[in-house]
């Protein structure tokens, strides 16, 4: 049986509890491995080894010389490729397709964006006069912050990990990484990357497990943490402010969201089906940037409700590698029952159910996977809980609108800030949304394009701080003020 450990100061290790827990793939509900489950002393263990990596050979590098060390990962990564995906797809059920294009190759490419960021960017600097009539030169300088914890959600495993430990790691802090306790898997084994390309024992550690008492809730308390940044749910992310509190330790959040598409009657009608499909069907709905609510200008309702449903039906679920799978399971047995919880919801509500609404019909062997259906709804008041809360699977329900005004009020009536999206060929009403409409990432014409210098954050509820580009690097360093007085 395939244990998965703790990678703590360079090496594989268990824990002192001997509490181990059952990974099981979501396709099929096989069992992948066990894993060991970090409790306080492996977290203390994996702390105080990132702590003395910070003050060993680590800190000693030039920038230049942990950069280039940061990009032996990338090519070390993209060789062991197939036992990425392999880890991945094994821990999430995802179609391969997915993950060769998305998870594997923006995991390994977010250490080079960093990288190349931490090397060209400058500071400010400032020449005054003195009251004795001297020079004062005073100049900005990039430190690390120290320890930086790093809490990670289940949907795209390696890639928000990596989007995390890239830059932490390229501004010089040690890191210590809790992966979901759903997908262990790609972080664990990213410790032999680390080790082959020579990254010195501690700087890169992890600790799997769960959340509350357990290796998340003992790490983002640990007084030994400089730093948190979290990627996951809204009510998560509470708590884990108030841990860091203790201490004045910052957080970087990147929380849920309720994301809407905005769908104008003027719009390029077949652009704006297909990129709404895959923002409410990719990765099964497992996408914090995924869209739940869609409002359509009340002309072209009818004909983009059939429209989203033929592609609905198109969604052909199946194994990973099965090149004519379209869409994967649910992560978990847990995740699958929050979701039909949410089927049955909008049913009680009043749904008019568009499409879906419950679990496919699949083959024996698969019968035991977190299968669901992709699933549309119309006909919902906008006070309904599905339409209010984030459902975070294959689903969406669909709105008519008569005004411009009418569906940025709409689009705003959330706790949630992420993203949106709006469909429409008229360029000034599309800025004036994307000023209007509250969230940290706005797409126009399109969904889910990324260019990694940008800012990544949500608004409201949805996170605080932005990454991504020299913005990560406000939470990854301390920039200090030097003066020089001659
Ligand atoms: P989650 O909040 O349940 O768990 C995330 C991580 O936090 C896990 O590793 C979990 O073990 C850990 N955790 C749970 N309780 C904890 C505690 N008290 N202290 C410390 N750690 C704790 O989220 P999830 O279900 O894994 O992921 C789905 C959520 O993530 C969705 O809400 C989605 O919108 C969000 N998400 C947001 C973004 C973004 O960029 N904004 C990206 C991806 C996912």
């Amino acid at each position: 049986m395939k244990q998965i450990l703790n990678f703590i100061n360079g090496e594989y290790v268990g824990n002192a509890s001997g509490k181990t827990y059952e990974k099981r793939n979501p396709v099929d509900n096989s069992l992948i491995g066990m894993v060991h489950e970090a409790g306080q002393p492996e977290v203390d263990a994996a702390v105080a080894a990132a702590r003395a990596a910070l003050h060993g050979p680590w800190g000693k590098l030039s920038v230049v010389e942990r950069c280039a060390m940061l990009d032996g990962l990338v090519a070390e990564i993209n060789h062991r490729f197939d036992d990425f995906l392999q880890a991945e797809i094994a821990d999430t059920g995802k179609p391969a397709h997915l993950a060769s294009h998305i998870d594997i190759p923006r995991g390994a490419a977010n250490f080079k964006i960093f990288t190349d960021t931490i090397k060209n960017v400058s500071t400010e600097s400032f020449e005054m006069r003195t009251p004795d009539g001297k020079t004062a030169r005073s100049y900005g300088v990039r430190t690390p912050r120290g320890v930086i914890a790093i809490i990670c959600p289940w949907n795209l495993p390696l890639l928000l990990m990596t989007w995390k430990a890239g830059p932490a790691l390229a501004c010089g802090n040690t890191v210590v990484v809790k992966p979901s306790e759903a997908t262990p898997s790609t972080a664990t084994l990213l410790g032999e990357v680390m080790n082959k390309v020579g990254v010195p024992p501690g700087v890169y550690n992890v600790v799997n497990g769960f959340g509350t008492n357990s290796a998340g809730s003992f790490l983002t308390a640990h007084p030994g943490v400089n730093g948190v940044t979290f990627t996951g749910e809204t009510k998560t992310g509470t708590a884990i402010m108030k841990a860091a509190a203790d201490g004045i330790r910052p957080v970087s959040l990147e929380l849920g969201g309720k994301n809407a598409a905005v769908v104008f009657a003027d719009c390029d009608f077949d652009n704006a089906v297909n990129t709404v499909t895959r923002s409410v069907f990719e990765n099964c709905g497992q996408v914090c940037l995924g869209t739940e609510r869609v409002y359509v200008e009340r002309p072209i309702f009818d004909k983009f409700v059939a429209a989203l449903k033929v592609k609905a039906e198109t969604m052909k679920p199946g194994r990973p590698f099965d090149p004519d799978t379209k869409i994967g399971p649910l992560v978990s047995k847990v995740h699958q029952k929050k979701v039909l919880s949410y089927y049955a919801k909008a049913k009680e509500e009043g749904a008019t159910v568009v499409f879906g609404g419950g679990v496919p019909d699949m083959p024996d062997d698969l019968k035991d996977g977190c299968w669901v259906q992709p699933t549309i709804w119309t006909g919902l008041p906008e006070t309904a809980s599905v339409v209010r809360e984030e459902i975070f699977g294959p689903c969406c329900h669909i709105q008519p609108f008569d005004t411009e005004e009418e569906a940025v009020r709409m689009a705003n009536d959330t706790q949630y800030g992420l993203a949106t999206s709006i469909y429409t060929q008229d360029i000034g009403r599309a800025s004036r949304l994307a000023t209007q409409i509250e969230v940290g990432l706005c797409w126009i014409n399109s969904w889910f394009l990324r260019d990694l210098r940008t800012p990544f954050g949500g608004s409201k509820q949805s996170g605080i701080g932005r990454e991504g580009g020299v913005h990560s690097l406000e939470f990854y360093t301390e920039l200090r003020n030097v003066m020089i007085k001659y």
